[in-house]
């Protein structure tokens, strides 16, 4: 048997339109029509000093994405300018990142240090325009003299040394007579602009020590300043695109290419950095938590880098679409883990197969199931909703592991799972019931005795028996052990900045909660490292490489829904959106337009048994479900139309986007009708007697003035016209009273058809039943 799993998908380039595009795309669009470009090059320039994160993902979604959508190149350089605290590790984590998100720089790999010696070049050809020199001032001086925002600098005393003697001493600098800091190399600009990074910037300083490409070829390093735009002339970047904090470079940046002989003229973009909530970013911060040991490694997947996001299971896929959803903004700002989060979940959902897995094992004995006997029950991969195939078989027998907070010895009102004398269905199994309760020594529930009923095998509920709780199962013979480990948030509050000590103070202690003992369902037992599943009614999960043959790990990507948006809301405020969203995205949890809103506080043990009954047992999607389940009110009206008319989807569609879009806050209760004229309502749009259309006028006079629709349909005599010799002559009458449209008709232009139906619409008061008039109609302009 082959248990499917959520694989990976390629990212595909669309030509960016006009229309709806981010400044960026804007100014590259520009640069193509007005022939200032006819190829587009990017480049993303990590410095290999860590290990990539979200942020970056961002920045490489943006940079290899424009590639992609302009048929362009995007070059990975590695931005080696500072040798103390790279490394070849570092450089292999990169490449091994941007690979997996999906993209290829195509053989484009570059270093700045390749460049070491060409920028050594431009260094001796500004040193010899003047425009550079060597200053020998202290690191503090040069800060003292540089001034402040609010005044201007001063003069090094060594800005007025000679070409020559600048020229001798940069070249003693290269050949390692002087220590770390003796002297530095400077551009010569202006020591009053108001731009403090023009006041005669550093663009070369000492550092004895080797670098892990060019080994101990230098001792004298150029700054980022100084190697940034000359790396992006050498290799033709057309446009080179960073985060904001460089904002204030990028009149440096113009400086250099300016005044230097190079083979192309960049120009520097800023848009804003990605910032997410309850977690930390900058490498430094990643760092201290490795280095640390306050995470397991960079993979940890509790940190939000590549790798660890990679390993906690999420996708691609979502991290692409999640940077897409974000958009490329001028102004920075926070965005919410919900949102990332919201992503992984909309894209699992359709792609990672449904299974059994019980967290905390209690033993269920079925005491009138034979020993020995077991049954194979089919069951499906996916929902009825996401459109794949697949299934595989679960084996009932006679012992059995349920969730041990799916029984409770004395369960609250409206508990709808496992309590002494109750029922419930194993999913896709029977319905069983609590006979028995075992305990220990210091009266722990350990073991359960039940019975099954079996004429409810296959999901079939016998007659005059509601079974409302559904939960999941495994056979204790036919289930592996497993371990799993849960995530939550890695910081407890959403911006350390914003609070007293260091970010290491409020790392979450419950961001790693480790279940042994678990036990995954068999079809499970061969799954690979990295594959997805959806427990059922847990979350999704993946498998991690921690796992050894018979003991799986699995990582919990994300849980089925999300109960912390609204917790987090009353403790801070709502994190802003980013001003003006390029691409504007369907909003997390928005389900459609006008459909009322999904509560984000997490469900009650009553909501949730609801809830697990309209989507497993009548098939409703999670969202019909979801909407009908978090309103006790609602759930009553619900299932008292119910009980009259056996067809929950209808029902779920009207109370859902009829319904609760009219009542916007107002509380069901108040409705002037019922469940039993609901149910009415909607027998009377299924047998054919109004068409949907009337039923919504039908259903206006509902709620103002209350009523049965059967009684509305008769007094305003809406019933649909189905008989032929009733409709036949009002369709004759407008053919009659329309010779020209006829003609034309008849010559070929089909597009009146719909001016005759609207016109015989128009005369029965929208009353004509569609399909016929669509029969009768075609016939009569037959001729
Ligand atoms: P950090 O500040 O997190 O340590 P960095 O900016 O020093 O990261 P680099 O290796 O210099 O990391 O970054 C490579 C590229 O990724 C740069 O173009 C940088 O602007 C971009 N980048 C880094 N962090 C983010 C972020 N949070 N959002 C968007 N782009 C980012
Ligand atoms: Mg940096």
């Amino acid at each position: 048997m082959t248990v499917p799993s959520a694989k990976e998908q390629m990212p595909g380039g669309t030509p960016a339109d006009s229309r709806n595009v981010d400044f960026i795309r804007r100014t590259i669009n520009d640069d193509l029509n007005t022939g200032k470009h006819r190829q587009i090059v990017t480049r993303f320039p990590p410095e290999p000093n860590g290990f990539l994160h979200i942020g970056h993902a961002k920045s490489i979604c943006l940079n290899f994405g424009i590639a992609l959508e302009y048929g362009g190149i995007c070059h990975l350089r590695f931005d080696d300018t500072d040798p103390a605290k790279e490394d070849t590790l570092f450089e292999e984590s990169i490449q091994a990142d941007v690979r997996w998100l999906g993209f290829d720089w195509k053989g484009k790999l570059f270093h700045a240090s390749d460049y070491f010696e060409t920028m050594y070049d431009c260094a001796i050809q500004l040193i010899r325009d003047g425009k550079a020199y060597v200053c020998s001032l202290s690191e503090a001086e040069i800060r003292e003299y540089r001034g402040t925002v609010t005044e201007p600098g001063k003069p090094s005393p060594y800005r007025e040394r000679s070409i020559d003697e600048n020229l001798e001493l940069f070249q003693k600098m290269r050949r390692g007579e002087f220590k770390n800091g003796e002297h530095v190399l400077r551009a010569k600009i202006d020591m009053a602009s108001p731009n403090m990074k023009m006041r005669d910037p550093l663009l070369y300083r000492i550092r004895h020590v080797s670098h892990h490409m060019t080994g101990d070829t230098w001792c004298i390093y150029p700054m980022y300043d100084f190697a940034h735009p000359i790396s992006d002339a050498l290799e033709c970047i057309t446009h080179s695109l960073c985060t904001l904090e460089f904002e204030n470079n990028r009149e440096l940046y113009d400086w250099v290419v300016e005044n230097l002989t190079l083979p192309s003229r960049p120009v520097q973009i800023e848009f804003a950095r990605l910032n997410l909530n309850y977690t930390v970013m900058s490498k430094r911060r990643l760092l201290t938590l490795v280095e640390g040991k306050y995470v397991n490694g960079w993979d940890d997947p509790r940190l939000p880098t590549i790798s660890g996001l990679r390993r906690r299971g999420y996708t691609p896929e979502a991290i692409r679409n999640f940077c897409e959803s974000v958009g490329i903004a001028k102004a920075n700002s926070v965005v919410d883990m919900a949102q990332l989060e919201y992503c992984i979940r909309d894209d699992l959902n359709t792609r990672a197969p449904r299974v059994l897995c019980v967290l905390k094992p209690l033993k269920v004995v079925i005491e009138n199931w034979p020993e020995g006997k077991t049954e194979e029950i089919d069951a499906p991969y996916y929902p009825e909703d996401v459109p794949k195939e697949g299934s595989r078989k679960l084996t009932f027998s006679r012992e059995v592991y349920i969730e041990q907070n799916d029984f409770m010895e004395e369960p609250p009102k409206g508990y709808h799972r496992l309590s002494p004398g109750a029922e419930v269905r194993l999913r896709y199994g029977y319905v069983i019931r609590c006979e028995d309760v075992i305990k220990d020594a210091r009266g722990n529930v350990v073991e359960l005795r039940c019975s099954y009923d079996p004429a409810t095998g296959g999901g079939a509920a016998p007659e005059g028996r509601k079974v409302k709780g559904v939960i999941h199962w495994v056979s204790a013979d036919h289930s592996s052990p497993a371990e799993v480990r849960l995530y939550d948030r890695l910081l407890t509050v959403p911006n350390p900045d914003a609070e007293k000590g260091e970010f290491t103070d409020y790392l979450n202690p419950d961001s790693l909660q480790v279940l042994s003992g678990c036990r995954i369902e068999a079809a499970v037992a061969g799954a690979a490292v990295g594959d997805r599943f959806q427990f059922e009614r847990q979350g999704y999960f993946c498998v991690d490489p921690d796992s050894k043959p018979g003991n799986l790990v699995f990582n919990r990507i994300v849980t089925l829904r999300d109960s912390w948006a609204k917790q987090v809301q009353k403790t801070e405020d709502p994190p802003k959106p980013e001003p003006k969203k390029e691409k504007p995205k369907a909003e997390p949890r928005s389900v459609q337009a006008d459909r009322p809103e999904i509560s984000e506080k997490p469900l009650t043990p009553q909501q949730e048994e609801r809830l697990n009954h309209y989507r497993l047992e009548l098939g409703l999607p999670y969202e019909d479900a979801l909407l009908l389940a978090q309103d006790p009110a609602v759930s009553k009206l619900f299932e008292d139309a119910l009980a009259r008319h056996d067809n929950a989807k209808g029902l779920a569609n009207w109370i859902n986007n009829e319904l609760l879009r009219e009542l916007k806050d107002r509380p069901v209760d108040a409705l002037p009708f019922g469940g039993a004229e609901l149910a009415e309502l909607v027998v009377l749009m299924d047998d054919g007697t109004i068409s949907s259309k009337i039923a919504k006028d039908v259903f206006a006079d509902m709620l103002t003035g209350g009523g049965n629709p059967k009684a509305i349909v008769e007094k305003k005599d809406l019933r649909q016209m189905t008989d032929p010799a009733e409709l036949q002559p009002v369709i004759d009458g407008i053919l009659a009273a329309n010779p020209d449209s006829v003609a034309k008709y008849r010559g070929g232009n089909d597009r009146l058809f719909g001016f005759f139906v609207g016109q015989v619409m128009k005369q029965t008061g929208g009353r004509a039943n569609p399909e016929l008039l669509n029969r009768l109609l075609r016939d009569a302009l037959k001729g």
